[in-house]
């Protein structure tokens, strides 16, 4: 089974909407078993959006969804052009009229024609209502195939597909039975994962299971997918191979299923009844931002010192000003004070610091762009590592707080001495 999705807008075509509206599409529609043949962007032009819609039909796609360009401005014109593709008129929809009604009651605004004729929609479609706005999801159905047209407001769009859409999907298609398990490793590169489970992956039944590697800056994911007739036994094959790969590299492995580290790191630190500090130099109190991103992390994160500046480092933090002098703040013998000091200061059981030079400029020699020191302080001593990342300094701060998150991970489940 196959689907289509067209997104609708010129802010697209310049790069100002980045489309996120078609990854979690073509997520949701992967998660069903539907594949999708094709994404495509056009402009708010009627040749644009005609020529999409004929080439859908044509292929005989049965589901193409699009977003965007149902707006009360005159630059949305997807309504009337499905209307003329559709050979259907506008019609006033007076439950709809309603709702947007109160919806400016509600807020208190003045409504204007333009808002009004929101509530105007294509006799032959069927009205998908939209409680979270005011352009309305328009389901056009026959025997052979399936054309909708939602807002393209992220969150509206999603409740949309979600609670109007998918149900009707479900119902008029035979969907296949699919299963996905998503294994997430950090701390290895794609390359060196693969060579180490080859002889796991040669033992795959690639007839009935697909697997795929999908990095990023410091994580891999590895995810198995089946499909077949009986949901609970492609359940139990996917799983067991899962659970062979979690025995083959448990070092590597954090969670499963797209958990993030700092999830995974909170669940440790709960379980354990940890807590942490951090001292931040290069990532500016972004590895502080990923600790306190998870719900709860009250129980477990005490507070950070973004020690930016050498006399913060030293006044603050309790660093040593002659190691300053004669290593430089991106050393060893400082972020290994910078942890213990945060640690001692904030009595935390774990602490992280770092320091590093995220670049563009600031390199030097023997420190270029994307060295990085990280020290993790526990209770039974400190460690530091040296890290070489890469030239850009949104990826280096990136990979910076990872690398530290990953120290903390280890130590934690003891695959660290000494911390
Ligand atoms: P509205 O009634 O709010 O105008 P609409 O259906 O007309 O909704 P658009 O005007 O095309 O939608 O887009 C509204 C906003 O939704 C855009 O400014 C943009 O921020 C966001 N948006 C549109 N298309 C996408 C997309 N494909 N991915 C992510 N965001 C999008
Ligand atoms: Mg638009």
């Amino acid at each position: 089974l196959e689907a289509e999705i067209i997104t609708i807008g010129d802010e697209i075509l310049i790069g100002q909407t980045i489309d996120t509206n078609s990854a979690w599409l073509a997520k949701k529609f992967n998660a069903i078993g539907i594949a999708l043949s094709q994404i495509r962007s056009v402009k708010d032009e009627e040749e644009a959006i005609k020529s999409a819609l004929e080439s859908v039909d044509r292929r005989n796609i049965p589901i193409t969804i699009l977003t965007g360009g149902l707006g009360p401005t005159k630059d949305d014109i997807t309504k009337k052009v499905l209307c003329q593709y559709f050979d259907t008129d506008l019609v006033m929809n007076q439950e709809v009229l309603a709702r947007i009604e109160i919806l400016f009651k509600a807020k208190g605004r003045e409504m204007l024609d333009s808002n009004r004729n929101q509530a105007l929609l294509p006799a032959s479609c069927e009205v998908l209502h939209n409680e979270l706005g005011t352009a309305s999801g328009m389901l056009f159905q026959n025997e052979k195939r399936m054309i909708v047209s939602l807002p393209g407001v992220p969150y509206e769009m999603k409740n949309l597909f979600v609670n109007k859409l998918l149900p009707i999907v479900k119902n008029a298609f035979q969907l296949p039975v699919i299963y996905h398990k998503t294994i997430m490793t950090e701390g290895i590169g794609e390359s060196f994962l693969v060579e180490k489970i080859k002889v796991w992956e040669d033992s795959l039944d690639r007839e009935n299971i697909k697997i795929a590697y999908l990095p990023s800056p410091g994580i891999v994911r590895v995810r198995l997918s089946a499909f077949g007739s009986d949901f609970d036994t492609i359940k139990f094959i996917v799983d067991k191979k899962a659970t062979e790969l979690c025995e083959m590299v448990p070092s590597y492995v954090f969670g499963e299923d797209d958990i993030s580290i700092e999830e995974s790191i909170a669940q440790l630190l709960i379980k354990k009844n940890f807590t942490i500090s951090t001292a931040e130099s290069c990532t500016g109190g972004y590895l502080a931002h990923l600790l306190t991103s998870v719900a709860g992390s009250s129980a477990y994160f005490e507070g950070s010192i973004i020690s930016y500046s050498n006399a913060l480092k030293v006044n603050q933090l309790g660093v040593d000003a002659t190691k300053i002098n004669q290593f430089g703040a991106v050393s060893e013998a400082v972020v290994l004070q910078m942890a213990g000091g945060i640690r001692k200061k904030f009595h935390t059981d774990y602490a992280l610091a770092t320091s590093g030079v995220a670049g563009p400029d600031g390199g030097s020699e023997d420190k270029p762009v994307g060295t990085v020191w990280i020290a993790l302080a526990g209770p039974n001593g400190v460690y530091a590592r040296k890290y070489l990342f890469e030239k850009s300094r949104e990826r280096n701060i990136r990979r910076s707080a990872l690398a530290a998150l990953s120290l903390l991970r280890r130590s934690i489940r003891g695959q660290l001495d000494h911390v």
